[in-house]
């Protein structure tokens, strides 16, 4: 059995440190905020090159605080991808905006950015670009934009963890990166967990205060916050796992290239395509396949695991049906009927790779 990703495996590798750090921090006993949050807060900051991060309770509050926190609200709309996971859209409707979905480039998956300006209205206050699976988007196409038009850009890098275009992370191009270290993530943690970067001091004060009931010293309250704080002791999981990040995704790339380099010469396949504009990190390995349903029964039936992100995209789901009645957006319908996603983790061994390639080769040729 192949699966899509082998924690497992992982936590082996880091047995040692992680049994020892997570003793150390029961006996510590300082649960909420305590020391290894901190230190994983300044670590992160030192690696994503910001100023300022706060470690809050997952991805999906990641996006929900920087939206408060960006003075989003309720009538005001954000320009967003329709190609993602739910949370980036329910994040916009939990502070009483409204998603307004723009289509997808059709090679890099991401917003194209082509048809963002069109979608600017009188009311839209942000653009929130989703870093989808892991390659940037064209980061200096949308600060130009929102520059222009008085915008505020929010990141989602729940995907993007160590992507970086030049050099310069993903996270620290908008006024706030949204990170998610849910445990399949590129950082992942032994639960939920999530990450807010900025290099505004204003805007990372307001998220501590937010980020815990909404008190800026305990006991006095400034405004209705949430419980919403980083875990101490997936803090000790994610300092672990952070030292090893660069190694973990350049492991991740090379599965990708070993897989696109054999995929490209088979008939009704399309590789994943890397744009050149950031350097890619791998969260997917997504491919397009027209007759996706053979391909995933092979693998099924060889006992490897394939997943299809994301089967519907977001303006076709029943929840935003009002919103969207009528919307056509056909480059993310046609790719959400043609997208197959293989396992890709940095454990996963040449040997395995081959013999994914070899059961999707046969399947290819009848
Ligand atoms: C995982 C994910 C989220 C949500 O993160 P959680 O930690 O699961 O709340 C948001 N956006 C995208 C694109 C994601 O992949």
């Amino acid at each position: 059995m192949i699966p899509m990703v082998d924690l497992k495996q992982q936590y082996l590798d880091l047995k040692e440190e992680i049994d020892n750090g997570l003793l150390a921090g029961l006996e510590e006993t300082k649960f909420i905020l305590g020391p290894n949050v901190r230190a994983f807060e300044e670590e992160c900051a030192e690696y994503l090159g910001v100023d300022h991060t706060v470690g809050v309770a997952s991805g999906t509050d990641a996006l929900h605080l920087a939206l408060i926190a960006a003075g989003v609200e309720k009538g005001d709309e954000v320009i967003t991808t329709p190609f993602t996971f739910i949370a980036t859209a329910e994040a916009i409707r939990y502070v009483g905006a409204t998603p307004v979905f723009v289509d997808i480039d059709p090679q890099s998956y991401n917003m194209d950015l082509n048809q963002v300006e069109d979608a600017i209205t009188e009311r839209t206050r942000a653009i929130l670009p989703v870093h989808i699976f892991g390659q940037p988007v064209d980061m200096d196409t949308i600060l130009s934009l929102a520059e222009r038009h008085d915008l505020r850009v929010i990141e989602d890098c729940a995907q993007s963890f160590g992507a970086h275009i030049d050099g310069r992370q993903t996270g620290n191009f908008g006024l706030a990166g949204c990170f998610s270290f849910f445990p399949s993530k590129n950082l992942g943690g032994y639960g939920d967990g999530g990450l807010v970067s900025t290099n505004s001091a204003e805007l990372a004060e307001h998220l501590r205060v937010l980020r815990n009931h909404g008190s800026w010293k305990q006991y006095h309250h400034s405004e209705i916050g949430f419980n919403s704080r980083l875990d101490e002791l997936q803090a000790i999981i994610l300092r672990a796992k952070l030292k090893r990040i660069d190694n973990y995704n350049e492991n991740r790339r090379r599965v990708a290239h070993r897989y696109s380099a054999a995929l490209a010469e088979i008939p009704g396949i399309k590789p994943p395509y890397e744009d050149g504009i950031g350097h890619h990190v791998y969260h997917q390995y997504t491919l397009l396949v027209e007759n996706r349903d053979t391909i995933q029964q092979a693998l099924r039936d060889n006992g490897i695991a394939c997943a299809i992100y994301y089967p519907i995209p977001l303006h076709q789901q029943e929840v935003f049906f009002d919103d969207c009645q009528g919307l056509s957006l056909p480059v993310s319908e046609r790719i959400s009927q043609q997208c197959l996603s293989l396992p890709v983790f940095p454990e996963l061994k040449d040997a395995q790779i081959d013999r994914i390639l070899d059961v999707i080769s046969k399947a290819a040729n009848g």
